[in-house]
Order: C-alpha cells, then sequence, then structure tokens
C-alpha cells in the first residue's frame, strides 16, 4: 500500500516515542496532526501558536525528551517564535515542525510563504527542510535528537506542502519499511569530567573558608537530584538554588540559604556552581554582589559555557552533572572525614541572617490587613495546597508562576522539596508563557496538582488558553494576583479623571472579571477580595481539581506609589545591598 506523506509523518513520529504533540492546525499540516491522533497521539490543539511552543518546550523539560509542536508556516512559524526563542534562551528541548507552501511555488508569493529554515536557523541547533519524502524518518530522527542530546534546545523541520500530496511506495529500490525503520534514540549519552578538574575541585572546596553551592535548573533537568544528594549529605555546604534549581535540593534542609541570600553571595569564597549560568539572574557573578576575588568551579555540559562573566574558565568542569555529581563525592571522599563526624548546620553568620529574615517573612505573611497582600494570599494558598497534598499521599505539586512581583514573592512563599515542581519566566523572563506551561505539565503528569500563580499582566497575554486546558482535559488551578496593573496599579480614584490625568502604561482595567472570563472558557470562576475568601475558593478548586479546571481571581492591594522595579533586577544593580 502507498503511504502518503501526513502518514509518513505521524508514522516517524510514533517510531520515535513520540506521545504528545502541541500546535495549531491549518493547510497543509491539519493531515499530519489528523494522522497522529488516529495513531493514538494526543495532540494539543492550542489558541495561539505562542502558548503552543511554550508547552512543548516545558514538556520537554520535564519529561527529558523533546516536546514536539506542530504548526502552520508564516505567521505560525512567526508566533512559534516565541517558543523557539525561550527554549534556545532556557536551553530546552524542543522539536518545531511547520507546514510551507509547495517547493515550485517559492519567491512567487504563495499561501503563508516564509523561508522558515533561513529563518530559524540562527535560532535552533538544526533547521533543515527534507528533500524527499524518503528522507523525512530518518531527518526527524536527527532533529529530534539533536535537541536532548548534549546541551539542549530546539530545532526546526521544515514539511512542505509537495510532501503531502505524494505518496511513498518504492524509493530508489528502498522499501517502505527500510525508509521508516527509525527508532527512539534512547537517553541522552553523558560524559563524565576530566579526574585532573575533580582533584582541582575537591581541593579549593576543602580548602575554602566559605563554600557555597549554587544550583540551578540544568541540575534539575540532568535529573542529578539522586547523586547531587548524596554528595550534599557527604559535604553539607550551604547551598542556594535558583528559581527553577529549587527542589534538587529540598528547600526545608537547614543547609538552604534562600532566606540569606545576599549574605551567602557576598561571603563565599569558592561557589560549586551545578547548572547555572552567570547571567543576570545570578549578577554575572560580579561584585559587589560577589567577592571581589571569588572563586567559582561551574560545572556544566557546554564547555564553551565555562568561564563566561566571573566564572575562571580554567576552574570549570565539562560533563553531566549526574556523573560529575558521583566523581566529586568519590574524590571528597578521599580527603574529607564521613558527614557523621560533622553537624548539618550553616556556618553563624549565615544561621542569624537566614533566621531574622525567616521571622519578618512570617510576620508580614501573618499580617491581615485589606486590600489583602501578596504574602498573606500566599500563606492561606499554600497551608490549603499543603494539606490537600499531604491528604492525597503526598501529591506532587507543581507550581507554575510568572509576572514581576507575583513570580518574585512566590519564590520563597511555596518551598519545595522536589526537583522540576516549580516552572517559571526562566532566563528572558518570558511573560505569557504559564497557562501553556501549565497544561504541558498536567499533560507531562496527570496525576500531579498543578497552579499557576498568575500576575494578572502576564495572565492576560494567554487567558484564552484556559479554553484550551478544559477542552483537553488538562484541569489545573490558575490563581491571579489581580492588582490591575503591570508591577502594580493605581490609586482606584485616577480612573476617574482620566481625560484630564492619564492613566500611566502600567495600568490595567480596574478589577478585570477574569473569573468571568474563565466561566465563559468553560473553567470555574472564583472572585475573592479577603482572605477568607481565598481560602473557601482555594478549598473548594482543590476538590474539583482532578475534574475542574479553576481560575481564582484574587483583587490584592494595587500597590499604589511603589517604586517601578523587579526584585532580580533591582539586585543586580551595582551599588550598596539591596
Ligand atoms: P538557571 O536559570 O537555573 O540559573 P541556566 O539556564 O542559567 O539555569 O543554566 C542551566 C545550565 O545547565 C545550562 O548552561 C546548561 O548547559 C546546563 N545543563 C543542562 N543540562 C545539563 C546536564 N545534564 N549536565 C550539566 N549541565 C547541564
Amino acid at each position: 500500500m502507498p503511504l502518503p506523506g501526513a502518514v509518513l509523518v505521524a508514522q516517524s513520529l510514533v517510531s520515535l516515542g513520540v506521545t504528545h504533540i502541541f500546535g495549531i492546525v491549518g493547510i497543509p499540516i491539519v493531515e499530519v496532526a489528523d494522522a497522529c491522533i488516529e495513531l493514538g497521539v494526543k495532540f494539543i490543539s492550542f489558541r495561539n501558536e505562542q502558548s503552543a511552543s511554550y508547552a512543548a518546550s516545558i514538556y520537554g523539560y520535564l519529561t527529558g525528551k523533546p516536546g514536539v509542536c506542530l504548526v502552520v508556516g508564516g505567521p505560525g512559524v512567526l508566533h512559534a517564535l516565541a517558543g523557539v526563542g525561550n527554549a534556545s534562551a532556557n536551553h530546552l528541548p524542543l522539536l518545531l515542525l511547520a507546514g510551507s507552501s509547495e517547493s515550485h511555488q517559492i519567491e512567487k508569493g504563495a499561501f503563508q510563504e516564509l523561508d522558515q529554515v533561513a529563518f530559524l536557523k540562527p535560532h535552533t541547533k538544526l533547521a533543515a527542510k527534507p528533500a524527499s519524502l524518503a528522507s523525512v524518518p530518518k531527518l526527524l530522527e536527527k532533529a529530534y535528537r539533536t535537541a536532548y542530546f548534549g546541551r539542549p534546545g530546539p530545532t526546526y523541520i521544515d514539511l512542505p506542502a509537495d510532501l503531502f500530496s505524494s505518496k511513498i511506495e518504492e524509493v530508489n529500490s528502498i522499501s517502505q519499511s527500510a525508509v521508516l525503520n527509525v527508532k527512539p534514540p534512547g537517553p541522552a549519552p553523558k560524559a563524565a569530567a576530566d579526574p585532573a578538574r575533580i582533584a582541582q575541585a575537591v581541593d579549593l572546596l576543602v580548602n575554602a573558608r566559605n563554600p557555597l553551592i549554587i544550583v540551578g535548573k540544568g541540575a534539575a533537568y540532568a535529573r542529578a537530584e539522586s547523586s547531587l544528594r548524596q554528595l550534599e549529605d557527604y559535604i553539607q555546604y550551604p547551598f542556594l538554588p535558583t528559581p527553577m534549581g529549587k527542589g534538587v535540593f529540598p528547600d526545608s534542609s537547614p543547609l538552604n540559604v534562600s532566606a540569606a541570600r545576599s549574605a551567602a553571595l557576598k561571603s563565599a569564597d569558592v561557589i560549586l556552581l551545578l547548572g547555572a549560568r552567570l547571567n543576570w539572574i545570578l549578577h554575572y557573578g560580579d561584585a559587589p554582589k560577589f567577592k571581589e576575588d571569588v572563586k567559582f568551579i561551574q560545572v556544566d555540559i557546554a564547555a564553551d559555557e565555562l568561564g563566561n562573566n566571573a566564572a575562571q574558565p580554567d576552574l570549570g568542569i565539562v560533563g553531566d552533572l549526574d556523573l560529575v555529581a558521583k566523581q566529586l563525592l568519590a574524590a571528597f571522599k578521599e580527603v574529607l572525614p564521613s558527614a557523621a563526624s560533622r553537624k548539618t548546620s550553616l556556618p553563624n553568620h549565615l544561621e542569624i541572617v537566614k533566621q531574622k529574615n525567616t521571622d519578618k517573612a512570617h510576620n508580614t505573611e501573618n499580617e491581615n490587613s485589606y486590600p489583602i497582600k501578596y504574602q498573606s494570599v500566599y500563606r492561606v494558598l499554600r497551608e490549603a495546597i499543603d494539606e490537600y497534598s499531604k491528604k492525597h499521599n503526598s501529591k506532587r505539586v507543581v507550581y507554575v508562576s510568572e509576572g514581576a512581583n507575583t513570580m518574585d514573592i512566590s519564590r520563597s512563599s511555596f518551598p519545595l522539596e522536589n526537583p522540576r515542581t516549580r516552572l517559571d519566566a526562566g532566563t528572558n523572563a518570558t511573560m505569557g508563557l504559564g497557562i501553556g506551561y501549565a497544561i504541558a505539565a498536567k499533560a507531562a503528569d496527570r496525576d500531579s496538582l498543578v497552579v499557576a500563580i498568575e500576575g494578572d499582566s502576564a495572565f492576560g497575554f494567554s487567558a484564552i488558553e484556559i479554553e484550551t486546558a478544559v477542552r483537553s482535559n488538562l484541569p489545573f488551578i490558575t490563581v491571579v494576583m489581580n492588582n490591575s496593573g503591570v508591577y502594580h496599579g493605581v490609586d482606584p480614584e485616577r480612573y476617574n479623571t482620566v481625560d484630564q490625568n492619564p492613566l500611566p502604561s502600567t495600568a490595567l482595567q480596574l478589577e478585570t472579571r477574569y473569573d468571568l472570563l474563565a466561566e465563559s472558557l468553560g473553567a470555574r470562576g472564583y472572585f475573592v477580595k479577603t482572605l477568607d475568601e481565598v481560602k473557601a475558593a482555594i478549598g473548594d478548586a482543590l476538590q474539583k481539581s482532578d475534574t475542574q479546571a479553576s481560575v481564582l481571581n484574587v483583587i490584592i492591594d494595587v500597590g499604589k506609589d511603589k517604586k517601578l522595579e523587579f526584585g532580580w533586577m533591582a539586585s543586580t544593580k551595582k551599588g550598596p545591598k539591596i
């Protein structure tokens, strides 16, 4: 039987082990999507390619295999570029597939014409167009593999419409089965490190006065938590997670210095940097946030990352974090006595700051003011979610968060015990990815509870995707922290005088009814203004979380008269400690 082009693409994807595809169909790729569905793939059909591409990329992060995104050409690719750029900046494995105009119409102004291969080349690890139908399976396999072998990132395959009008029978005497013979590439190969660099690192660390571990999302992606926890149990150094590195080590550990972040960064003389880059999130490793002469032992899968910004290239260790953690532990065992002879505690100067800041945060979240504020809302949410999780066999909870203050404050309000359970705006501070991420998190693990904590501005980018979640039966809880503005709102009185006194660019409509929007999309909406109402709404949403998508529209203090800043940005400024 001759095999139509669309079926060949679908069969190749299934042979690679693809079970979920995120996208939006149209001519000519609708046939591919339907062929995939026919073969048992779950096709999650979005409302905008931006969200679909964000979703596919974080699905890749969560599963360790590339997320696949299927879109139309031209504008579809332009929209999906948002996810490609985000995957490239965050090093997330993503395979983007897009239809394109028939080859004989190139440069004729064809329907949705765009030279997509040229367009995506600078943003991907590989971008190619198959020369013929026979070359599709192998090329798909290469693009799929390239996305997650080595340093993860996005790849692209162009699917010109002519592929779908052709059928494959006998190709140059190769039979169909030979063409279709693609197999899942299996787990990404891991490389161990140069033993000399391991010995040098251990020597530096055991002689440090104030060693510190910084753990990033590369460690979470590497699934190195087990070997890293064994290493940490042995060496017992203070550690600091980056926002998405949280949970690789349990936040509840007494060695967690998140609550004394600035003091820990400032006092460390040797830092073991595990799967994190010295970019803006870590202030480039520069003084005054760090000691002028601090030494970074950076471990990364990519050799070209080592030595960037303040890191010393000759101390860098290239290798897979899981294997490197084991090598480090073996080397430490040669020179350090067993952990049993040391007490698990932070150095005094960090413990004092940690205690002070923890007490302060505790007091803030227990304040009972009206209008309600981030911290107290988060306390109520956390208590309810923790209780629900405990009652349900320690149900895995995945938090998604985006926004400025919303994301920033939520980081410390929701401690994590497990890796890959916090997904946020990431390296590029990308706003608009939250709902796509939440859909993907639910698709990756149907049994987990997914909670998206969204700023109202951030939610606005992709609120329509609540309909996608409802239709796809991937329910999660969205909490919109609604201060009626970007960063913050303005005095409600200002809305009465906009003709004389225009609103600032940061202002949004006052108390937009996102709950009603959610109801119109098939979710359950809750409009809440007090802590008691938050408690009742989250309780109800949790009870129904297996089957019902919920949106809590939480009206919080507009935060007027606040200085315009975002915690992480503020802390990258040179100058006195912030
Ligand atoms: P964060 O945002 O948490 O600071 P980054 O995205 O800046 O983290 O850095 C993550 C780093 O982890 C990247 O430089 C990436 O190359 C690296 N990485 C990814 N996978 C692995 C792995 N298996 N082993 C080691 N490093 C890895």
